[in-house]
């Protein structure tokens, strides 16, 4: 392995390599491709990012239903998301049902 390959060391010592996250909800750590990410993007658009990519900033919750609930439920994301204001009740439907597409695609494999 040359200089190049190699991992950079992390601040806090953690050698792992798999980026972790902490679901919004019930605060565990996962890794990242366990959970599903939401981004509010530059417009301030709050949306499920199923690609993990998208450019925002970005909360993680586990794919479980229980924690969508919890999550979307009190204001965990709003804060998390840095959001001006509250999510409308369109927007938590909005989220819910999406969340539940993806998670129905995630048991799928
Ligand atoms: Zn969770």
């Amino acid at each position: 392995m040359t200089a190049a390959t190699r991992a950079r060391p992390h601040r806090d010592g953690r050698t792992r390599r798999k980026p972790q996250r902490t679901c919004i909800a019930c605060r565990q750590t996962r890794a990242k491709h366990e959970l599903v990410r939401i981004v509010r993007d530059t417009a301030g658009a709050v949306a499920i990012d199923t690609t993990g990519k998208r450019s925002g900033r970005g909360a993680y919750l586990c794919a479980d239903a229980g924690c969508w609930e919890r999550g979307l439920r009190g204001n965990a994301l709003e804060h998390r998301l840095l959001l001006e204001s509250p999510l409308s009740r369109e927007d938590r439907g909005r989220l819910s049902g999406e969340a539940e597409r993806v998670l129905l695609e995630r048991r799928k494999g």
